[in-house]
């Protein structure tokens, strides 16, 4: 299978080739690189021996390709996509970026919660397959045994999204953040006057100083309740996918509303939610726990206890995992079909490149 990678140096492209080559997924793939910077130069030794980077704008050299799965971003799709499908390639078309997420013609790809959609979608002849947003799959992918069961009226998440969901740059204006507030503290007397500490926090946080050309505000020690632009009714494009996507992935008649408040905070990989569910019927708690677990093999569910939330439900214990948290669950206050849930998930893996690597294995037939 003669497959063009476009966009495999950004972050998304880093971490799906990171793990191509751990699971062996190059072996037997005819792998073409392509770039919108370096055409010419060396492509990346995937075990395919020495290869030249093609232009990413060369719709002839595209078209020779059975897949092209491209991390490149919305620009790029917008801009080549048309004029392939316009030459008459009809070859697979696999995407991380949002721009053909609406399409009809696309589906959006996430196996552990939508396969029968993409086997469906395979047979009626869909060439083309978009990985979903990051946030939108790990709350599917913690929570699509109650999808499954019927058991979910509406869904109201709120997010605890982290730095690399906004890039590389992101990340790194992150932590330049966090060593500011370091050097900034360094020379206080460790056992001064706390008020001391906190207002030369406080400072260093509003001074012109700190670099935020990414968040356009702190993000170190502080949250931002936005991400994206802002659509219709107040809502945000971040807040706006989680209904949209939600819906398209599982294929859901009639929709499940879904909605909530995007939030950014300062962790690096991993985007956590806090979810509120109002259930079809009140069902007992083992049994709504065991639905969530025996939903796929990635999902845990973390035992309402001290010890094992501040082990396995966070940012930082879930860092570089496939593994899917979820925790914190019980039925709220307001009723016994009210159920809350806290869960975590890495976006850089099946919120970005794992739906994407696995599209590629299904067409292989692989998985
Ligand atoms: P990115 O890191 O900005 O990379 C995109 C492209 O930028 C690269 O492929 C590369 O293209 C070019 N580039 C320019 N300077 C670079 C440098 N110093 N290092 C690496 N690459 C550089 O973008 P991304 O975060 O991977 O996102 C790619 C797409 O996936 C976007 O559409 C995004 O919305 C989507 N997505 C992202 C996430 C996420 O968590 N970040 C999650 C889901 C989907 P050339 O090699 O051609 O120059």
């Amino acid at each position: 299978m003669r497959t063009g990678f476009v966009g495999w140096r950004g972050m998304v492209g880093s971490v799906l080739r990171q793990r191509m080559l751990a699971e062996g997924d190059f072996t037997g793939l005819d792998p073409v690189f392509f770039s919108t910077s370096a055409a010419g130069g060396a492509a990346p030794d995937v075990g395919q021996g020495p290869a030249t980077l093609l232009r990413a704008d060369d719709v002839a050299a595209l078209a020779g390709m059975d897949v092209i799965l491209t991390c490149q971003g919305g620009d790029w799709t917008h801009a080549m996509y048309p004029r392939l499908r316009a030459a008459g390639w009809d070859g697979v078309f696999i995407d991380a970026s949002s721009a053909l997420r609406t399409a009809d013609e696309a589906t959006l790809v996430l196996d552990p919660v939508n396969r029968p959609v993409i086997d469906a979608a395979l047979a009626a002849g869909c060439r083309t397959f978009v990985g979903p947003n990051c946030t939108v799959s790990l709350m599917l992918m913690g929570l699509v045994g109650l999808f499954r069961a019927g058991l979910v009226e509406w869904v109201s998440t709120m997010t605890y999204q982290a730095a690399s969901g906004a890039g590389a740059a992101a990340m790194r204006e992150l932590v330049a953040q966090m060593v500011a507030l370091g050097q900034a503290t360094a020379g206080l007397d460790p056992a001064g006057d706390i008020l001391d500490l906190d207002a030369v926090v406080s400072a260093t946080l509003a001074s012109e100083g700190l670099p935020t050309q990414v968040f356009q505000a702190p993000l170190a020690g502080s949250a931002i309740p936005w991400v994206d632009r802002l659509v219709d009714g107040g809502q945000t494009r971040e807040e706006w996918k989680g209904g949209y996507e939600a819906n398209k992935i599982m294929g859901l008649r009639p929709p499940v509303p879904v909605d909530g408040i995007c939030v950014r905070i300062g962790a690096m990989r991993c985007h956590a939610q806090a979810v509120t569910i109002k259930l079809t019927e009140a069902v007992p708690l083992a049994t709504l726990e065991r639905l969530i677990a025996e939903a796929h093999p990635w999902v845990d569910v973390v035992p309402n206890t001290p010890e094992a939330t501040r082990a396995q439900l966070t940012p930082a214990a879930t860092a570089g995992s496939l593994r899917v948290p979820v925790g914190r669950l019980r039925p709220l206050a307001m009723g016994p079909e009210y159920l809350t849930a806290f869960t975590v998930g890495d976006q850089l893996l099946w919120g970005a490149a794992e739906p994407l690597r696995r599209m590629l294995a299904i067409l292989r037939g692989r998985l």
